[in-house]
């Protein structure tokens, strides 16, 4: 269990660790030292950064938390979709998916490997086809088990990961401190030194948040979840939509296009019966037209208990084809890790499930 009166140390930035450290009278190059050891070697105590004199180490460990993420379950094998299951320091599940040499989604080359993170445990959001929402919401994640989430990742797969993507469990919008941080610690030359350009954010669509997303001065990408094109077809899958509707969310989005100068990426989950009508394809291309934003059409992946299905591949072809008529750049993604529920908030669910069930 964290210890809610130490600090956590890799929640902190480069500067506030300074403080921190000034505040104990230590000189500022301290700072630099031991970022050193959290994010380029990595280790996991205080008393393996051996450069520190020993006294230095003793008091940090006992002003600084210092947690990591323990790994309950990988599912798959190198080369495939890998989804890897955590448990947290205060007992709850968190899960990330290691997506390998993924086709040029969300600007990343193809021969990039893609991680899909975490933002909270559970969803307040409760869209109707997600797992992630299903039971709810415990609370967010902090800076640091957003940023491990990475650091783990790498470790058990020995693989460099390019590419970050905060599409798994949680809405990272409705936690945005953190993210921030977490995206600043993931950017930086001291830290992960990933660059803003891989990193994408998506939303269920938050507008005011999105509006704020765009005073951040990091070029990161944004993809805002739509899988409806109209107020009557969102309202029915996801309940946000009764705050921020249609309208009010694309005003939004224009706001983060101009001020960005960036195309952003609209998700588009095809639901058999749903959202996938001839006329849905023709209002999402006029809203994509709007924005010169690209589409990326997923189809829906089955979560065990909930009443949707995919299309048929004729109609997901079908409605691919009308939006690139009218020019829009839509991809449509051929789900990789199907066969392993790697959407979001599934394994965990499973898991709970399971866990419930052997109680
Ligand atoms: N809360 C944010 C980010 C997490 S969800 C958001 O909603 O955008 C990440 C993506 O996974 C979203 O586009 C979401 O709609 C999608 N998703 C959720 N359940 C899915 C399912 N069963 N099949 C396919 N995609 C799913
Ligand atoms: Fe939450 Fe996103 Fe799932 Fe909706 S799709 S319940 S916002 S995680």
């Amino acid at each position: 269990m964290a210890d809610a009166a130490k600090i956590d140390i890799k929640s902190l930035l480069f500067n506030q660790l300074q403080e921190e450290l000034r505040q104990q009278g230590e000189p500022s190059y301290r700072a630099g030292q031991i970022m050193g050891w959290l994010y380029a070697k990595r280790v996991e105590s205080f008393e393996k950064m051996t450069d520190l004199p020993r006294e230095l180490r003793r008091r940090l460990a006992k002003l600084f938390a210092f947690d990591r993420l323990e790994v309950v379950h990988v599912l798959g094998s190198r080369d495939t979709t890998r989804k890897f299951l955590f448990r947290l320091a205060d007992g709850n599940l968190l899960e990330s998916v290691l997506i390998p040499a993924s086709p040029a989604l969300y600007g990343g080359k193809s021969d990039r490997r893609t991680i899909c993170i975490s933002t909270q445990v559970g969803c307040a959001y409760g869209c109707k086809f997600c797992a992630s929402g299903l039971e709810g919401f415990s609370r967010n994640l902090r800076t640091s088990e957003i940023v491990d989430q990475i650091i783990a990742v790498e470790r058990e797969s020995s693989d460099k990961i390019d590419n970050v993507v905060f599409m798994g469990m949680g809405e990272p919008l409705a936690n945005l401190q953190n993210v921030m941080r977490a995206i600043q610690i993931i950017n930086a030359p001291w830290g992960l030194g990933i660059g803003a350009r891989h990193i994408t954010v998506s939303t269920s669509g938050l507008a005011p948040q999105i509006k704020k997303l765009a005073e951040e001065s990091l070029q990161i990408r944004l993809a805002v979840s739509l899988h409806g094109a109209t107020d009557e077809v969102r309202n029915q899958i996801m309940p946000i939509n009764r705050r921020y509707k249609i309208e009010t969310l694309l005003s939004a989005c224009d706001y983060y296009a101009a001020r960005k100068k960036q195309r952003l990426t609209f998700e588009y989950i095809l639901i058999a019966g749903v959202n996938d009508s001839d006329e849905q394809a023709r209002l999402l291309s006029r809203y994509a037209c709007r924005l010169s934003a690209k589409v990326n059409l997923i189809p829906y992946n089955l979560v065990e208990g909930l009443p949707w299905s995919r299309p048929s591949r004729n109609r997901q072809e079908k409605f691919l084809l009308i939006l690139r008529q009218h020019g829009v750049g839509a991809t449509l993604r051929r789900e990789k890790g199907h066969d392993i529920n790697a959407a979001c908030g599934q394994l965990r669910l499973q898991t709970e499930r399971a866990l419930v069930s052997t109680a």
